[in-house]
């Protein structure tokens, strides 16, 4: 039996295990998803603990992204952004991010073509993903943050990144393609880190908070013509690049899509 699982601390409430199973069902696969806390401090030990199991491969969510970069070796993606989601055992493990995937992935498949300019709101770990992400699909980046400094160091090394803080957003966004929430604002709440008066219709928007699903920012989004992208979509497309990255194989991502959904 092959064994995958998700390290974080909590990870009770995670979607991930039914999301992953539905491939393993879906492809006959004789494999489980299993989720672990360990403490802060054992994380070297629990990846070294991992791979001496035999464990095929790990996600890694909240508070480990980027301790587990220090003690694997990340591939020049992760090793930019600085975090890792997900780790392949058999060999040296290796490190991974995926939210950049899923942030790009999820445009794709709503046909959104990413050309022009992207707004980024936030520089934590969804928003440094993101905007290295759309960087590297060739786009512009602009980089909103509450906390400006953090806005102007990621803005220093994405390439093409301008940044600054969430005061001026309606003029950044005027002429934006595409706009992607990376704060958790909106997140069990009804409020949006964007005034609805600084969207319009041309624009496609991807809220990386999956809780709700239909955030304030969805909702006035939609409401002026705007393309709205959920949350739960870019959670998907990790999911699927972890999978697709562990097997080799294409992902079941209908399967995955169903799971999820009923999950959250
Ligand atoms: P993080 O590293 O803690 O970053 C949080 C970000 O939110 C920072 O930019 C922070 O700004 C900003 N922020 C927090 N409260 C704010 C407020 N009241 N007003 C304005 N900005 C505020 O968290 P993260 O890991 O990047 O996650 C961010 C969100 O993305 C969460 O909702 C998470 O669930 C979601 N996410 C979704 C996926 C997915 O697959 N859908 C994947 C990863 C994350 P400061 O720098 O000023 O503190």
């Amino acid at each position: 039996m092959q064994v995958f699982g998700l390290i974080g601390n909590p990870v009770g409430h995670s979607v991930s295990p039914p999301m992953h199973e539905a491939a393993y069902e879906e492809y006959g696969m004789d494999a489980r998803y299993v989720t672990f806390e360990p403490d802060q401090g054992s994380i070297a030990r629990a990846i070294d603990g991992a791979d001496a199991l035999g464990i095929t491969g790990l996600n890694v969510t909240i508070p480990f992204k980027r301790d587990v970069a220090e003690v694997v070796d990340p591939d020049p993606l992760a090793e930019r952004i600085g975090a890792v989601n997900t780790v392949a055992f058999g060999g040296e493990p290796t490190g991974y991010n995926t939210d950049a995937a899923g942030v790009v992935r999820s445009f794709e498949h709503h046909d959104v073509t990413l050309s022009g300019r992207a707004v980024v709101v936030g520089a934590g770990g969804a928003g440094r993903a993101a905007a290295f992400a759309l960087a590297d699909a060739g786009m512009d980046v602009h980089i909103a943050n509450r906390t400006v400094e953090r806005a102007e160091a990621l803005g220093a090394a994405v390439p093409n990144a301008s940044s600054g803080d969430l005061d001026d957003l309606d003029a950044v966004l005027a002429d934006a393609d595409v706009l992607v929430n990376a704060t958790s604002v909106g997140m069990e709440s009804d409020e949006t880190p964007v005034p609805k008066a600084a969207l319009h219709s041309d624009l496609a928007v991807l809220d990386a908070v999956y809780a709700p699903i239909d955030t304030r920012l969805l909702t006035d989004a939609r409401a002026i013509g705007a393309t709205t992208i959920d949350g739960a979509w870019m959670l998907l497309f990790q999911g699927v690049e972890a999978f697709e990255i562990w097997t080799g194989r294409d992902a079941p991502v209908d399967a995955m899509d169903e799971a999820l959904r009923n999950a959250l």
